[in-house]
């Protein structure tokens, strides 16, 4: 059967405004609205409260925390939480990330600067090349590296001690890194998405720092529709907060929330354009699939990574999305979701015990 479709009426979506990877407003944003403190990190409890106990453990003993791999799909804190670390444990932060350090010697040039203690944050390090990688295996281990001077046959290598310090890796799946290079950190931390209660709480803290008024409904409101993701919660406020201006008020109402947001594309369910995009392709012309990643890729005209990184984590979250050996398939909710009939066999559905 053709699925029916319900045809709402299009508001102009801003796609940028659910977009989890930062832009530059986002990190003009990060400088006044990111937490300093573990008190100040909302949610994540259990990681917080462990990494409260290590911290306090660390700075006893006098020693480098162990070395931390934070993954979580991008907006969720990984940043932030590596910046609380460096400041609770009283040392430097110094950030890179993966594709920034092209070769050994931009390595061991950073390795070499690092007071003892201090904390190395490196974002996107399942994106370090192989040789790169290596050559961090025996600073992460034994806080030693290899420095090469010369070229050819007059080159020789000078072992170098380092000042003993703390990696902190960011990933958006841990399965992106290898084996040998996971083993070596001695606390992974998975990030998961934020309840709206979580993400209300984030979104009063910064309208209070930005300094506008925020009903609480409307805060809630504005939770409810982030994707599970603070970053989001935050540009999103950022975005009513313009709107509330415009319409002369002191205080984000329920009604310009939810003006704003319909404004900006994001529909009940939090999700946005390519959300509803990928779920349509994969309904529309996969009859729901099972589809493979490389052909919603395709059909969809998004990176591989962008479809695996930032919407599918959220759709298989909500129940919308469902992951099979064969391939990808919509569920029932994804068919309701969009106002479609669904299909009696449709996972999640009263003809399908799965
Ligand atoms: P990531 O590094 O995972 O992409 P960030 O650490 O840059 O994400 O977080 C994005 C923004 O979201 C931060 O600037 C901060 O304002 C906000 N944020 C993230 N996590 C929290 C949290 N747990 N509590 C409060 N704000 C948060």
């Amino acid at each position: 059967m053709a699925p029916r479709k319900k045809q709402a009426p299009e508001a102009q979506p801003d796609n940028s405004a659910l977009a989890p990877v930062a832009g530059d407003e986002d990190k003009r944003l990060d400088l006044t609205l990111r937490p300093k403190t573990l008190d100040d990190y909302i949610g994540q409890d259990d990681h917080r409260e462990n990494l409260r106990v290590f911290v306090t453990a660390a700075r006893k003993r006098m020693a480098p925390l162990d070395h931390v791999l934070i993954s979580g799909p991008p907006g969720l804190g990984k940043t932030t939480l590596a910046l609380i670390l460096a400041n609770e444990l009283g040392v430097q932060a110094h950030t890179t990330s993966g594709p920034a350090i092209e070769h050994k010697g931009a390595l061991a040039g950073m390795l070499t600067k690092l007071e003892t203690r201090d904390l190395l944050f490196i974002d996107e390090i399942h994106r370090l090349t192989p040789i790169v990688e290596e050559n961090l295996y025996p600073a992460m281990e034994d806080y030693k590296i290899d420095l090469v001077t010369g070229d050819g046959p007059h080159a020789t290598t000078i072992p170098l001690n380092l000042n003993p310090f703390t990696l902190v890796g960011a990933t958006t799946r841990t399965g992106l890194l290898t084996g040998p290079l996971q083993s070596r950190f001695g606390i992974i931390l998975r990030l998961d998405f934020y309840s709206a209660e979580n993400l209300a709480r984030i979104v009063r803290r910064s309208a209070r720092l930005l300094g506008t008024g925020l009903d609480d409904e409307a805060a809630l409101e504005l939770a409810r529709r982030a994707r599970g993701t603070p970053r989001i919660a935050n540009r999103l406020l950022r975005r009513a907060w313009d709107f509330a201006v415009v319409a002369g008020l002191d205080a984000i109402d329920m009604p310009v929330a939810k003006l704003a947001l319909d404004r900006m594309g994001v529909d009940k369910a939090g999700l946005d354009e390519l959300d509803r995009r990928l779920l349509k392709v994969l309904i529309e012309f996969y009859n729901g699939g099972p589809v493979g990643i490389e052909t919603l890729a395709a059909a969809t005209a998004e990176p591989r990574d962008t479809l695996e990184d930032v919407v599918e984590p959220f759709l298989l979250r909500e129940g919308l999305l469902a992951r099979t050996p064969r391939g990808r398939v919509a569920t029932h909710r994804a068919y309701e979701h969009l106002g479609l009939e669904a299909p009696r066999n449709a996972v999640g559905g009263q003809g399908n015990l799965f």
